[in-house]
């Protein structure tokens, strides 16, 4: 098993899907729930992509490696839901998915998580200069309710 995640690491997405957030996760931010997969509002956001979202399995899993045919088939049709959402939604011109994996891959959070980035023209994304910073909550509350409204589903 390939892992970089440290010993007692205390997990923000499993945190969250407790629903006692840890660190700068809030339960404002949440989208949806389905059985193996969770969608939430992303705490950082690139500053010309306001609004990307984080789809993780519900259960604890490290990196694409090892992940279970059944929770990454979970995450996938979320990822693909999230992804028509966004675009009726928030009125992008497009969407990019990305997952990353060990600190080469640019991993930060050792509970693997997918990037579903809403695209506009111009928007820079893969020059990253600056990198993300945090978003306020109330933002992303706002952001979390525009899809929510076009998902139906729990959270
Ligand atoms: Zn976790």
């Amino acid at each position: 098993v390939i892992s970089h995640e440290p010993p007692g690491y205390a997990c923000p997405f499993c945190s969250l899907a407790a629903g006692r957030p840890i660190g700068v996760g809030r339960l404002t931010d949440l989208v949806a729930r389905t059985g193996r997969a969770l969608a939430t509002i992303a705490p950082h956001w690139w500053p010309h992509n306001p609004g990307q979202v984080l789809v993780v399995p519900i259960d604890h899993h490290e990196n694409l490696y090892d992940l279970p045919a059944p929770a990454g088939h979970a995450v996938h049709d979320l990822v693909r839901a999230v992804a028509v959402a966004m675009r009726a939604a928030y009125g992008c011109a497009g969407v990019t998915v990305r997952q990353n994996n060990e600190p080469a891959g640019n991993q930060t959070a050792w509970h693997l998580h997918v990037h579903v980035v809403p695209r506009h023209p111009g928007d820079g994304l893969y020059r990253e200069v600056p990198r993300p910073s945090l978003a306020d909550p109330e933002e992303r509350r706002r952001y979390a309710g525009l899809l929510r409204a076009r998902l139906s589903l729990p959270v």
